[in-house]
């Protein structure tokens, strides 16, 4: 199972692997900042997603 946070304005994976990390360490690490489309992402607010890859995308 991998897990990845997105970004919810445009869908850039901010982190992805193995391990579930909490959203606001992944914020943490990228200046709480989208570094694709630049959105910023709010802890409080959780403007991310974490999905759960199991390769079908379903
Ligand atoms: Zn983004």
């Amino acid at each position: 199972m991998t897990y990845e946070i997105a970004c919810m304005a445009c869908g850039a994976s901010l982190y992805s692997g193995f391990d579930l990390k909490s959203p606001s360490d992944v914020l943490k690490s990228v200046d709480f900042k989208c570094r694709k489309c630049g959105v910023r992402l709010a802890p409080a607010k959780y403007l991310v997603e974490v999905r759960k890859l199991d390769g079908s995308f379903a």
